[in-house]
């Protein structure tokens, strides 16, 4: 007779909420997915249009084509520019080239665009708190001329850079930065620069504000949190770090359920689970169902707010052919 197979050991997974998509990305996903049924393959785009392998494996498959210069674009086919944003330089080279350009910035991203070229009009230099190298901030940093956008990354950062005019100086920010640790870099930028403008409405928006608010509030309930997200995405590496600071001895990023370090998850009876803003929640369910596999499973939503913001396409989509 076969010995009968050991139970599965329990344990309580914490589904972090809101997670996942955000506006800005799912109307980025559609601006792709659009422009290839009204315009047909191949649709190019400059940059991952988000920051998940996933979702542009299976934009590609349709045929999107990923580039990371409009050089490496054919002038007679449409180009969409990521949700991330782009400098400025790079539509008014579409436009010389006269291509047929369609942009996916987060409208979120666009806001600070616009409010770093009202504060340049008014003759201020612009400090922006970001991540070197994120084509977030290349795009907004691009909105302006060289010298008139400094970038700092830390609190030390400030300390550091050197200005034109103290008095005459505003701030932006990444809009997916983690929210304690931009308050420590804006404290310290209005202590060493009184005069200092502050965005009038936060520039960390409100999916990311939301997604970590939501990973503190299940942090004192688990063992350990995984983050399902890319490595580049920045928003999802601020959720890992979020969990950290809020106690979380093992905090993990993943891009789907192969990832899963088990063995590192021995011993563990609770268990958060979030999404990055740009992981879809397929890759979400891929992961509970491998939960489900192993652990006599129980499942806890945590749910800290409801979003209901979603943003128009743009209108050359909406249009008919
Ligand atoms: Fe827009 Fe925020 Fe989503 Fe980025 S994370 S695409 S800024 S809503």
């Amino acid at each position: 007779m076969n010995a009968p197979a050991s139970p599965k050991p329990p344990l309580t997974l914490y589904l972090a909420a809101p997670r996942g998509f955000c506006a800005g990305v799912d109307r980025a996903i559609k601006i792709v997915e659009m422009a290839l049924e009204k315009w047909g393959a191949p649709v190019y785009v400059r940059h991952e249009i988000v920051h998940n392998r996933y979702v542009v494996d299976g934009l590609r498959a349709k045929g999107a084509v990923f580039v990371e210069e409009l050089d490496d674009c054919p002038d007679d086919r449409p180009v969409i520019f990521s949700a991330h944003g782009v400098p400025k330089a790079v539509p008014a080279e579409a436009a010389r080239r006269q291509m047929l350009a369609v942009d996916a910035t987060c409208p979120l991203v666009t806001k600070v665009h616009m409010e770093a070229a009202r504060h340049h009009e008014n003759g201020l230099q612009l400090i922006m708190i970001g991540h070197a190298g994120h084509p977030e901030t290349e795009g907004t940093m691009g909105q302006l001329p060289p010298g008139e956008v400094v970038l700092v990354e830390t609190v030390e950062d400030v300390a550091r850079i050197t200005v034109r005019d103290p008095e005459r100086l505003a701030f932006i920010t990444q809009t997916t930065l983690s929210v304690d640790d931009t308050a420590g870099i804006v404290a310290a930028l209005q202590a060493r620069f009184p005069a200092i403008l502050a965005p009038h409405k936060e520039d960390i928006c409100y999916a990311t504000t939301n997604r970590q608010a939501a990973v503190k509030a299940i942090a004192p309930k688990i063992d350990a949190l995984l983050v399902i997200g890319a490595p580049n995405s920045s928003n999802s590496q601020r959720l890992v770090e979020v969990g950290r600071a809020a106690g979380c001895g093992y905090a993990q990023l993943v891009q789907r359920a192969a990832d899963i370090d088990w063995r590192a998850l021995q011993g563990a009876r609770a268990v958060g689970l979030t999404a990055g803003a740009s992981a879809p929640e397929e890759l979400v369910d891929e992961v509970v169902d491998a939960f489900a596999a192993r652990y006599d499973l129980t499942r806890e939503l945590v749910e800290t707010a409801v979003e209901r913001v979603e943003f128009k396409v743009p209108r050359a989509l909406r249009e008919p052919a």
